[in-house]
C-alpha cells in the first residue's frame, strides 16, 4: 500500500489529537484538551506537513505502530482496517492448514 492510500484510511475525525492520560495497566483516558495544532472546527491539523517538527510528540501511524500503541480510539479507522487485515490472514493461514489437513488425511 502506498503513503498516499495509507493516508486515505484516515477518517479526520481528529479524536487521537486530544491530549490522554495514561493510568496504567491499558487504561488511557482521553481529555477534552485538543493538540494545540488542531483546528476543531475542521478536525484537521493545522500543521500537518510539518507535524513531527513543531510537535516532536507526535508520530507518523504505521501498520505495526497501529497493532503496538494502545490509546488510539477503537473506532479509529486505521484500528478498523489493522483488525480487519488480521482477521482475514488468520481466516486466510486457517483456510490453508484445513486444505493442508484434508489433503494429508486423503493419502493416507
Ligand atoms: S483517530 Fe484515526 S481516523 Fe481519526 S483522525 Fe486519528 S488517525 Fe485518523
Amino acid at each position: 500500500m502506498n503513503n498516499k492510500d495509507w493516508e486515505s484510511i484516515c477518517r479526520r475525525c481528529g479524536k487521537c489529537c486530544y491530549e490522554k492520560v495514561d493510568l496504567g495497566a491499558g487504561e488511557i483516558i482521553y481529555t477534552k484538551e485538543p493538540c494545540i495544532h488542531l483546528d476543531t472546527t475542521t478536525n484537521l491539523c493545522k500543521v500537518y506537513e510539518n507535524r513531527q517538527i513543531e510537535e516532536p510528540d507526535c508520530i507518523e501511524l504505521t501498520e505495526n505502530l497501529v497493532r503496538s500503541l494502545n490509546w488510539l480510539p477503537p473506532d479509529c479507522a486505521y484500528v478498523e482496517h489493522v483488525r480487519k487485515h488480521d482477521t482475514l490472514l488468520a481466516v486466510q493461514l486457517a483456510e490453508e492448514k484445513a486444505r493442508k489437513k484434508k489433503k494429508n488425511k486423503r493419502r493416507r
